[in-house]
């Protein structure tokens, strides 16, 4: 049947071992944070906010293992690495990747009041235990890996302080401008990093795809760029190969709506590759239960096309207009 998910690739990337990096060193499970005497910024970088995705567990424990071969010090500033949803990741299985997201709640659809305060499932526990370390950051590195193979994708929301952090970092891919999820606030959009007058800036970058060696690549890219661009450490100390020779994203994506299934028999109405542009407006895209789904303008672009997740309320793709990104 047309639009069912393809088969994937062999699943490649490694579970990393976590086992020296798993009691942090806050108190809370984790959790690391490290701090110069010299002032800088107050930078997080988080990875395992779905258990299945380890290319930033790859890249975090990589960081800490540089750290703590420099004895921990970082050259001015303050450094918070997170390892989000370690309970998904302990489920994590090769052969049912997908299977690992998460335990009870998607960890990233918790980050608002009234989610953080209704402590009723595992990932709002955790999410409250988070915030205390996150909460303060002044610029957040959200690592995250796809579904689907395809390009890395830089999620910025709405605030120009969050896409001039992927100009200063010049990372490689899609920028994507989107507001958030219909069905609950992401870490990227949570209060801090959602408000203009903190100006923080906040970055989600989908790496790849899950089981790909590159993704891990790319989530060690970006820490290695973060790090160099925010000076909390020099190239010097961290690995030679980590930078990668990517030119710089040339094109914004905005977000214009999201696609949500209303049934189990959602269906796109072809396999559409990720990024795939749709040039006529009006064309049908997908259906379910008879109801038809078209593209409202013209160079449509479908972001993250996907039915592994096809649940009633799920959105299995996003619509996008695109621009280049003014220099
Ligand atoms: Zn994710």
């Amino acid at each position: 049947v047309s639009g069912l998910p393809a088969p994937l690739p062999p699943f490649e990337l490694q579970r990393p071992d976590l086992s020296s990096w798993r009691l942090g060193n806050t108190g809370t499970a984790g959790v690391w944070r490290f701090k110069a005497e010299r002032p800088g910024p107050r930078v997080a970088i988080t990875a395992l906010i779905h258990g299945n995705e380890l290319c930033g567990a790859w890249a975090a424990a990589g960081l800490l293992a540089c750290l703590t071969r420099h004895g921990g010090a970082l050259r001015r500033g303050e450094l918070t690495i997170a390892f989000c949803n370690l309970d998904a990741f302990d489920r994590f299985d090769a052969t049912e990747p997908d299977a690992s997201r998460f335990v009870e709640e998607d960890l990233n659809r918790v980050w608002s009041p009234e989610r953080l305060a209704d402590a009723c499932t595992r990932e709002r526990r955790r999410a409250a235990e988070l915030v205390p370390w996150l909460a303060e950051a002044e610029v957040l590195l959200d690592l995250h890996s796809m579904h689907e193979p395809g390009p890395p994708l830089l999620l910025t929301g709405p605030l120009a302080s969050h896409l001039s952090l992927v100009r200063d970092l010049g990372l490689g891919g899609h920028v994507v401008v989107d507001a958030g999820h219909q069905e609950g606030v992401r870490l990227r959009d949570f209060g801090p990093f959602g408000d203009p007058v903190r100006r923080t800036r906040a970055l989600l970058v989908e790496c790849g795809w899950h089981g790909a060696l590159s993704s891990r690549r790319v989530a060690e890219d970006a820490t290695w760029r973060l790090m160099l661009h925010t000076g909390l450490l020099p190239a010097e100390q961290l690995p030679f190969d980590w930078k990668l020779p990517t030119p710089p994203a040339a094109w914004k994506l905005e977000v214009t709506g999201a696609v949500v299934a209303r049934s189990t028999n959602f269906r796109f109405s072809r396999d559409f590759d990720n990024l795939a542009c749709i040039p006529m407006a009006g064309t049908e895209i997908a259906a379910d239960d008879g109801i038809s789904f078209t593209t409202p303008y013209d160079d449509c672009v479908l972001v993250m096309p996907s039915l592994r997740q096809l649940r009633p309320g799920v959105t299995v793709v996003r619509l996008a207009r695109r621009a280049p990104i003014a220099v």
